[in-house]
């Protein structure tokens, strides 16, 4: 099957120009300008005037059927890359889970369990480390030898996944040897459960509490002091979901200072503010860890940091509760609420609105933070993340002018309510290819249960280049 995208223009991190893209069964074939008229032939031709054509985007944190507080994050596999490919993205990689007292390889075959067969678009795993012992230790080697080459840690949540420095240590000086990533989830729990403890003793137990108990210096500390433990190990360390200037802060003198350190932050860091917490339990819509911050100025700080490629990544940390029933577990405690907003299919239209639209970054900047360092960062790269002959045909069909209204009635993500309710932006995706496949075209999934593939990944090599 031969597909022609013609009249567009293509659109990668490091330039725009006006040209063809030939996709030849799984991948892209052949690039340049009037393909059709130098006698290129296709079974189909897909017309791209007036179009960006952009590699499929990459989502690095997602969390389909994240157990968490009790029940579970509500999209699966099926339902998150469905959703994911009408927003452009053609990648996703999930967190695994080994809980404690469990081994890697048993978290590993029960998200693949979950994946196999039922993902829309192709899919990786990082794997979230609740144990650190001799034997996960060992087993961190062979997970980067099955393309497995990334491990989560967190300094949060005490008693579930919180990994001490001596743990955090351990694991990184493993991926010393072994080339992979620690990515660390950077706030400091025990503290934070202390303050929380305190406001839920005063009957401050509204959502907007977990905002204000989750201090932005908790999350600053605990960024600067991960970062300083991966250079006494001499390993790169990747900051999920940065959300404040206290963490941005730490990453920028590390950086300065020739530290391999980076970072993601995620839409509603860039969008929504701690005001969205605070109207009565409503504001459980907009509970996630770290939390929503104030406005000002860390929205222009974030902004600036991307720019100034102090953050590399846009991810979503997608994690969906339905409002009704999950969100509700924390009435009258906002410690019982579960952790986590909707947002894979959002996260490419957003970045094109309030980035490029806005005027904050290029197109290429675009283009870069949400496929291409992604890719790189996290061995995809040049295969995914590039468009390029060879790559896989992962590509979108870009629409830079349409509006469309953001609504639970109409998103595909499984669950009940949309953070940017009656949001109206611009930009959309028109066609949605994975490996060669359209996925979705004219606002229909044209794609199937069991398309994507298990994505196995290389080694953090671009991570220690820097
Ligand atoms: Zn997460």
């Amino acid at each position: 099957m031969r597909t022609l995208i013609a009249n567009g223009t293509v659109v990668t991190a490091d330039g725009s120009w006006p040209a063809d893209v030939l996709v030849d069964g799984e991948t892209i074939a052949q690039l340049g300008a009037d393909l059709a008229a130098n006698g290129v032939t296709a079974d189909q031709t897909i017309d791209a005037s007036g179009k960006y054509v952009i590699p499929g985007a990459i989502d690095v944190h997602t969390h389909m059927e994240l157990p968490f507080g009790g029940t579970f994050a509500k999209d699966t596999f099926e339902t998150g890359t469905r959703a994911a490919a009408f927003g452009g993205t053609t990648t996703i990689v999930d967190f695994a889970v080994q809980s404690k007292g469990h081994s890697l390889r048993e978290g590993l075959d029960a998200w693949n369990a979950k994946a196999e067969g039922n993902a829309c678009v192709d899919y990786g795993f990082h794997m979230i480390m609740s144990d650190v012992t001799d034997e996960s230790l060992a087993e961190m080697d062979q997970l980067v030898a099955e393309g497995i080459p990334d491990f989560k840690l967190f300094t949060a949540y005490p008693g579930v996944f919180y990994s001490d420095d001596a743990a955090i240590f351990r694991a990184m000086r493993r991926t010393r040897d072994n080339g992979g990533l620690i990515m660390m989830h950077a706030e400091n729990g025990p503290a934070i459960d202390i303050v929380a403890a305190d406001l839920v003793a005063q009957g401050k137990t509204d959502p907007y509490y977990h905002g204000v108990a989750r201090y932005p210096v908790f999350e600053g500390e605990a960024t600067n002091r991960v970062i300083r433990l991966a250079e006494a190990a001499d390993v790169p360390v990747y900051i999920v979901h940065l959300s404040v200037i206290d963490a941005l802060e730490a990453i920028r003198e590390a950086r300065d200072r020739g530290a391999m350190a980076y970072a993601e932050t995620c839409p509603q860091y860039l969008f929504l503010s701690l005001d969205d917490l605070g109207n009565g339990f409503d504001g459980s819509k907009f509970v996630c860890s770290p939390p929503l911050r104030e406005k000002n100025p860390n929205w222009e700080e974030l902004w600036s940091g991307l720019k100034k490629n102090d953050l590399q990544v846009v991810s979503t940390d997608h994690c969906p509760f339905d409002f009704h029933g999950q969100k509700e577990l924390g009435r009258g405690d906002f410690r019982k609420i579960p952790n986590g907003l909707p947002g894979v299919e959002d996260r490419v239209d957003l970045l094109h609105h309030g980035g490029v639209v806005g005027g904050k970054i290029s197109k290429e900047r675009w283009v870069e933070i949400i496929a291409t360092e992604p890719a790189k960062l996290f061995g995809m790269y040049p295969r995914k993340g590039a468009i390029a002959v060879g790559a896989d045909a992962d590509l979108v069909v870009y629409d830079p002018n349409r509006k469309r209204t953001i609504s639970a009635g109409s998103h595909h993500m499984d669950v009940d309510y949309s953070c940017y309710e009656g949001w109206e932006v611009q930009g959309g995706s028109d066609v949605v290819l994975s490996r060669g496949a359209v996925v979705v075209q004219d606002g229909e999934f044209r794609g199937r249960k069991g398309h994507g593939r298990f994505l196995k990944r290389g080694p953090a090599e671009y991570a220690r280049m820097g």
